[in-house]
């Protein structure tokens, strides 16, 4: 294993520059490494932190042997960055997470069964291959969630199914959509009581730690809220953080890592998806803790001790989805987010809002996570114009 440590000054490189590179650049930045970022479409917010911007598609041989000669070592901003890459690149440098674990992260037929078969407990699922077999499934019933096995994400490529009848429905959107090697994963629609997740850190020689567990709540499949910390009990978080680690470890992730979990009546807890890189549920790290996931991104990264974990103060994590940036961006409102004691305002400099898209966050800080939670939902109704 090459434990050589990669000290500041050298350049890192990452796949990905939106807000995620772009905080692991910033992240490096301070710590003084130069950044090559490489993503194809030159909007993308990391490429204003780089040092060297590459937007080339990933598929330009001799864009990466420039990427190459250029950086020490890479990673990537989440898993839908081409695996065949990674396997190029890490002839010449260090990949890590490695390319093999980024290859079972991204198709989640591939990670349920990979989690399932080391002994860790995920929602029960089914994988078919073609959009006819989705009416003949008779193993799960119904509600089910059927998800494209690779390349979706924020709920995008799911479609929930209430009832047999709707198969049908579900089915012509599959056979619009239908490409060559496309598979589908099924999964139970499992009415959990809350949906949590946690950050594990993992250097080279395989020591991890972990972030405080986090809840969350979606929409549509999207990330609205996080909550730090969970309001679980100390045997529910303990149990998070060991399936976490387990996972991770059998995993031989390098890196950071979130693992979303399904907290379910009664405690039991199944893994939903390990993201295997800095998450949104971890953004509150930025400004809670005194290593945030993207400094540890860089820390593993480059060979250098693990960050402490602490949690400075209880937070409440909000996504700007879409419309919602104009609140915190044009007057007046801006003004009295701006005010707000206890909210620090992150915006991802995205030039187009887009539904669905994620446009920025922001963090409110306060002494217990009660006061945090009415600070969010009072701004929560101003971005909804009713009272929540
Ligand atoms: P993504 O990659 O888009 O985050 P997820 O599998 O995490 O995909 O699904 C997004 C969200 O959809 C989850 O956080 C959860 O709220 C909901 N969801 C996904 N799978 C299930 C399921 N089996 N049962 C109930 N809700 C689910
Ligand atoms: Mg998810």
């Amino acid at each position: 294993m090459n434990v050589t440590v990669i000290d500041p000054g050298a350049t890192l490189g990452v796949l990905g520059g939106g807000q995620l590179g772009a905080m692991f650049a910033t992240a490096a930045r301070r710590l003084g490494y130069a950044i090559a970022v490489w993503d194809p479409d030159p909007d993308a917010p990391a490429h204003r932190l780089a040092d060297h911007s590459f937007i080339q598609p990933f598929t330009d041989s001799s864009a990466r042997q420039d990427f190459d000669r250029r950086v020490r070592a890479v990673t990537y901003e989440w898993e839908n960055v081409p695996a065949e890459l990674c396997e190029q690149l890490k002839r010449e440098v260090p990949v890590r997470p490695s390319s093999q674990v980024l290859r079972v992260s991204q198709d989640r037929i591939e990670q349920k069964t990979f989690l399932q078969t080391h002994g860790l407990s995920v929602p029960t699922f089914h994988a078919i291959s073609s959009p006819e077999e989705l009416g003949r499934q008779t193993v799960l019933g119904y509600p089910l969630i059927c998800k494209t096995a690779t390349a979706g994400y924020d709920g995008k490529g799911q479609w929930k199914i209430a009832r047999a009848e709707e198969c049908a429905m579900v089915q012509q959107d599959l056979v619009r959509n239908m490409r060559p090697g496309l598979r589908w994963i099924l999964e139970a629609w499992l009415p959990f009581e809350r949906e949590v997740s946690i950050l594990v850190v993992r250097s080279l020689e395989g020591t991890m730690r972990t972030y405080p567990v986090v809840e969350n709540v979606h929409e549509g499949g999207i990330l609205r809220q996080s909550t730090i910390p969970a309001d679980v009990s100390a045997t529910v978080a303990d149990q998070a953080a060991t399936m976490a680690c387990r996972a991770v470890e059998v995993l031989g992730g390098i890196g950071v890592f979130c693992v979303e979990l399904f907290l379910m009546a009664g405690g039991r807890l199944l893994i939903n998806e390990v993201a295997p890189r800095p998450h949104n549920s971890g953004h509150y790290s930025l400004d809670a803790c005194t290593v945030s996931q993207f400094e540890q991104q860089v820390r593993t990264l480059c060979g250098l001790p693990l960050g402490e974990v602490r949690l400075l103060t209880p937070a409440v994590m909000v996504n700007l989805i879409g419309d919602d940036v104009r609140l915190a961006t044009e007057s007046p409102g801006v003004q009295e987010v701006l005010r707000e004691s206890g909210a620090v305002v992150h915006l991802y400099g995205k030039r187009t809002i887009r539904a669905k898209r994620k446009m920025g966050h922001i963090s409110f800080l306060a002494p217990t996570r009660d006061e945090a939670l009415m600070k969010a939902s009072a701004f929560r109704s101003r971005l909804s114009g009713t009272c929540l």
